[in-house]
């Protein structure tokens, strides 16, 4: 029988089936078929990452440390392939199989090495600064678990293991030859001798740091980036000498503490507990990233002296502070510098974004577990805050209330944000309004005596990721009128507001949105066995679940709009799908009985044949970085509800908005910049802005009790709560959530503003509603005029304003 003739792909990947697998076309499974392939795009991925690592090298170019104690990846096949420009190639190689290329795609596990936005715009830079060409490594922690699966039980979720390294990772290589040791506990015994005093560490565990290094490949673009995560792997534990010298108990302590550093990503989004196994992975990771970087200076230019000529470091929300630190050590005990010249140093090459301002996230050490733990950081700690309050004391003189508020060591406590602003020489807010409530609040103090550090600059996505990738037909269609040059030049989705009143051009618009609704419905169907209807309105809040992201405002609306059918069916014409995606932190009660709330809501509405047909909540199982590329090119509405002066940026509204979503929210965050973009017309805002906000926490005049006598609808609709109306729950089930609204814990009642806003929402969600059902032509022209406004929120412009007022690196050319 005679073979059609095969592609170079598929020789090449049948050539990788045998030789490690030992398979062939015929009996190679789809994991197999994946990684063969994969394999197969490493090997082009290589050749460029080792010759442009080299160049880097021989031209002493500068490089960026982005440490960050999360990078949410998710998977890289795809992306690789587009990025690569080999996506077509290995579709066609696919289909002549009879396979399809997202089936293979998606036989890869996700990288969920991240709780939500943070992680994922650290991912997002790093291809940013690949496609830019601009000499980069991410550092982090190569965790063996990343954040839990989710899975929804009888409407409650449970939270399952993620072990993405199971079937092993093909992108990723392992350095032996890199090797770092970090040591925890122990004591410092310091002594003087001419050359002045010394510390002398004794007594303590070693774990050894094994770096992977996985590339991060950039669009058309020379150099591929490096991710680079460690691992700990305890000193030779069965050390025969160490045993006959009595040592088995610290052996088995060390062993101990090397497997238990990297097992887990710890679940908390924006919310920081000050446990001690937290405390020794971020030693373990900003240690060893510091050992390496000076290791690597040192074999290249010899002289620390230029070391802030050739790294800039970026440290990503308070987590890797102890870099700081940790490199004035390596500077003072390893080095021999003294503190001023080390200081001198360390001072130029730090720079601290901040990522919130919610104190339940803002990073404390109890200062005894930090002083039994790490020892000599400790005492260095203590240097730089004695010293930088003998600083502020020359500002503030005698302020000893101010000075105690901006220490970094005070009250018992160690205060990572603090150590940032003394020693960073920039420190950067998300958005435009958290640059500002920085300055005005947070750091005021700091800020009146350094207003030079302080920055803002606007988050962004990867519009590879999150538009080549993520949705093919938007893409193709953007090509078909504009061109592919927006792939690498953002500012060319503007080219596309010469087309928003092309009616055929809307029509295809659309036709997008449309089969997008449907690869949506038909994943539901497959994995969680829900029929959705493409033919609705698609109503999305997709983020992780936290009381001030306000999910809770979105049931009360659902709850307001069902009541209103009951005595109007005529209120919706056009059906309505809400979907909810969202994790909650395993121990954040009130946030899992939102997702039990919203899944009982859903057994309510869904089955009740007056609103069945009309409207329909989904709750969409695991949100992560594959589903929301699924979810977000289908949506209508972009749900970004936060209280005002709560959300530094949000980077899931970009997401959306460049997608053709239209965004209905609160003047917050990177939200009020995609007003600025699209203008008043093109977006839905509710609520109270920041101002209001702020005078009614300042004066305590909000009385949520009040509202909820007066408005009908507000009442209606809190009382379905603890009514006993929901399905399947307890009439207590959600009684705090009611007390929380209307009387609160001991901080006030409705801290979020719930209530407030409700009635806001509530109208702005109508009028949106009404344009959906009235007039779909000028809907899809706000549509498509968010996609032609979003080029902004691209990482490469956000990456490009680091770059010019922070790093200054150049382009490898
Ligand atoms: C973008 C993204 C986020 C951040 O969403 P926000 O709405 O900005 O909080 C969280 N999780 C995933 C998987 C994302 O892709």
């Amino acid at each position: 029988m005679r073979q059609p003739k095969q592609s170079a792909e598929v020789k090449n990947i049948v050539g990788k089936l045998k030789r490690h697998f030992g398979k062939t076309l015929e009996n190679a499974t789809k994991e197999e078929l994946y990684k063969a392939s994969a394999i197969c795009i490493r090997d082009e991925i290589i050749d460029k990452w080792v010759a442009a690592n080299a160049q880097v090298e021989k031209r002493g170019l500068k490089r960026v440390y982005y440490m960050s104690a999360e990078f949410l990846m998710g998977r890289a096949y795809t992306n690789n392939l587009v990025n690569l420009g080999l996506k077509e190639r290995y579709q066609k190689a696919f289909s002549s199989l009879g396979l399809d290329l997202d089936d293979i795609a998606w036989q890869e596990r996700d990288a969920g090495l991240g709780n939500g936005g943070l992680g994922r715009l650290a991912a997002c830079f790093l291809e940013s600064l690949a496609t830019l060409d601009l000499p980069a490594i991410g550092c982090g922690i190569r965790y063996e678990h990343g954040l839990f699966r989710q899975k929804i039980v009888d409407g409650e979720q449970v939270e399952m293991d993620d072990n993405w390294l199971e079937d092993g990772c093909v992108w990723e290589m392992e350095r032996p030859d890199e090797e770092v040791e970090v040591r925890f506990g122990g004591h410092v015994e310091e002594f003087w001798d001419e050359a002045g005093m010394h510390a002398v560490h004794k007594d303590y565990s070693t774990v050894i740091a094994v770096p992977y290094d996985m590339p991060v490949v950039g669009y058309e673009s020379k150099m591929p980036a490096t991710l680079r995560l460690w691992s700990a792997r305890s000193k030779d534990p069965f050390d025969i000498k160490t045993f006959n010298q009595g040592q088995y108990l610290q052996a088995m302590q060390e062993k101990e503490l090397a497997e238990s550093i990297c097992k887990v990503l710890y679940p908390d989004d924006n919310h920081e507990q000050g446990k001690i196994l937290r405390l020794k992975q971020f030693y373990f990771f900003t240690s060893a990233t510091m050992q390496s970087m000076v290791r690597s200076h040192k074999e290249r230019y010899g002289d620390l002296h230029t070391l802030p000529s050739h790294v800039v470091v970026q440290i990503n929300d308070t987590h890797p502070t102890l870099a700081i630190p940790e490199l004035m050590r390596i500077l003072m005990d390893q080095e021999g510098y003294t503190w001023s010249e080390a200081y001198n140093l360390v001072s130029r090459i730090f720079n601290y974004t901040n990522h919130t301002i919610l104190s339940e996230a803002l990073e404390c050490w109890d200062e005894n577990m930090f002083r039994a733990l790490l020892p000599r950081i400790y005492s260095i700690v203590q240097e730089i805050n004695q010293r930088y309050c003998e600083r502020l004391n020359r500002y503030y003189p005698g302020d000893m209330d101010r000075i105690s508020d901006m220490a970094v060591v005070a009250y018992g406590q160690i205060r990572m944000a603090n150590l940032c602003v003394a020693v960073a020489s920039h420190v950067n807010g998300v958005s435009q309004l958290h640059g500002e409530i920085l300055k005005n609040r947070l750091f005021a103090d700091s800020y009146k005596i350094y207003p030079r550090k302080y920055l803002a600059i606007t988050n962004g996505i990867t519009h590879r990721r999150w538009l080549a990738v993520a949705n093919p037909g938007l893409t193709a269609l953007m090509t078909e009128y504009i061109g592919d040059g927006f792939i690498k030049d953002y500012t060319q989705f503007e080219k596309l507001m010469d087309f928003v009143e092309d009616e055929a051009f809307l029509a295809k618009y659309a036709q997008v949105k449309k089969e997008n609704k449907v690869r949506l419905a038909q994943y539901l169907q497959r994995t969680q066995g829900i029929t959705i209807n493409p033919d609705s309105i698609f109503d999305v809040q997709a983020k992780r679940l936290h009381e001030y992201k306000r999910q809770l405002l979105k049931c009360l609306h659902i709850l307001y709009l069902y009541n209103a059918l009951a005595e109007n069916p005529n209120i919706i014409t056009t059906p309505i799908t809400f979907i909810f995606a969202a994790k909650a932190a395993p121990g954040y009660a009130r946030a899992k009985n939102i997702i039990r709330l919203i899944n009982a809501i859903g057994d309510l509405v869904n089955n009740d044949p007056r609103s069945k047909d009309k409207m329909q909540v989904v709750f969409i199982e695991n949100y992560g970085v594959s589903i929301a590329e699924l979810l977000i090119p289908a949506t209508d509405i972009s749900e970004q509800l936060s209280t005002a002066g709560l959300e530094a940026s949000g980077t899931g509204n970009m997401k959306f908005m460049m997608n053709g979503a239209i965004t209905l929210g609160t003047m917050d965050g990177a939200n009020i910049e995609i007003f600025d973009e699209v203008g008043k017309d093109n977006i839905y805002i509710f609520g109270a802005n920041i101002q209001q906000i702020s005078q009614m926490q300042a004066h305590k005049s909000y009385r949520p009790g009040e509202l909820f006598e007066k408005n009908l609808h507000v009442r209606d609709a809190i009382n379905r709560l603890i009514d006993g109306t929901l399905p399947g729950v307890s009439a207590h089930q959600f009684s705090d959530l009611y007390q929380s609204l209307l009387f609160g814990d001991f901080d006030g009642a409705d801290k979020y503003f719930v209530l407030y806003d409700l009635p806001s929402y509530i109208h702005r969600f109508a009028k949106a509603y009404a344009l959906y059902c009235d007039n779909s032509q000028d809907w899809y022209k706000k549509a498509a005029i968010n996609t032609a406004k979003s080029g902004f929120f691209s990482s490469d412009r956000t990456i490009s304003e680091y770059n010019r007022s922070v790093w200054k690196l150049e382009k490898l050319k």
